[in-house]
């Protein structure tokens, strides 16, 4: 079996401002096998980003377990989460602007994190070059970003989060900025510089182009993983039991099945039944109604 390389437990984030507490995440559980491409999909405010942040070293967990590559996140001294952000991990950002600084040429902008991690002076240049050879920009090494198009700087962003050679690259919304032919060249990347370099990927999107072409996709909803669907092996979508029990049922069914809040729940030798505890149990017409009350 794969090793894990990320692997959150029970994690909380509560973020607090004046006397208000927002829980970002109440719980969640993530397993991510090394090399594995995933996709974190979920509606708008159900806590992606804010993971994202935790497991780039950018924020702190409140509760809950959080380890990457073997480095626990919940007890960083600042000068660890330094080293942490440095090596471990490489961020790119949806908005090109921020991967990037404007006045320094590509061959600079990958070099400024090898400098701030004390990466051998006289590997740099050399390293930085062959980073950019394989993002597709060997022709572009000293070109500003401006002279760049968006394709290209979002090649650019990988190449400088990749400086360091961390084992996981964090990516929110990397296509956001493109447009869809652009988007499939970067993706592409992506899953060339996973085969080529055993990196794992984690990218934060709303585009279902995007997810479909990660080998999985965990959905968050309410600070918690609640489905996944493996995109490799054709699976159908799963839903995600946490380690307490809990599970969360994707709302289109939740909605068609009219739960309203309780579940009967029948238990079976090898698997459960879960009948809207009110109505009658009329599954799409596929589901027995024998008499238990369903
Ligand atoms: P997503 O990325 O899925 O849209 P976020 O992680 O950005 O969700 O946000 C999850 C919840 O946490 C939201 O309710 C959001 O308003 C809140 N939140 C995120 N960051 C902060 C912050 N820095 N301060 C206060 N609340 C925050």
């Amino acid at each position: 079996m794969a090793e894990i390389l990320v692997e959150s437990h029970n994690l909380v984030k509560i973020y607090k401002a004046a006397d208000l507490e927002v829980v970002a995440l109440q719980g969640l559980d993530l397993r991510v096998p090394t090399g594995e491409m995933l996709a974190l999909v979920g509606p708008s405010g159900a806590g992606k980003s804010t993971l994202l942040n935790i497991l780039g070293g950018l924020d702190e967990p409140s509760a809950g377990r959080c380890e990457v590559a073997g480095v626990d996140l919940t007890r960083l001294t600042a000068k660890e989460r330094l080293l942490y952000r440095r090596r471990i991990v490489g961020h790119v950002w949806q908005q090109t602007s921020r991967n990037l600084l404007s006045d320094l040429t590509l061959l600079d902008n990958v070099m400024v994190p090898m400098v701030l991690s004390g990466y051998p002076a006289n590997k740099r240049r050399r390293h930085a070059t062959e980073l950019l050879e394989l993002v597709g920009l060997g022709p572009r090494l000293h070109h500003k970003p401006e002279r760049l198009s968006g394709g290209e700087q979002q090649r650019g962003a990988l190449a400088v989060a990749l400086a360091n050679d961390p084992p996981l690259l964090l990516a929110d919304e990397p296509t956001g900025e493109l447009d869809s032919v652009t988007a499939q060249d970067v993706l592409n990347l992506l899953r060339r510089l996973n085969h080529e370099l055993g990196l794992t990927t984690i990218v934060v999107t709303h585009d279902h182009m995007v997810a479909a072409s990660m080998d999985r996709s965990v959905a968050i909803r309410d600070g918690r993983t609640s489905t996944e669907v493996l995109h490799a092996e054709e699976a159908e979508e799963t839903v995600i039991i946490d380690s307490v029990g809990r599970l969360q049922i994707p709302k289109q069914l939740l909605e068609s099945l009219d739960f309203q809040g309780r579940a009967r729940v029948h238990f079976a030798d090898d698997h459960l039944e879960l009948w809207p505890a009110g109505g009658n149990a009329n599954l799409n017409g596929n589901a027995r109604n024998d008499g238990r009350g369903a």
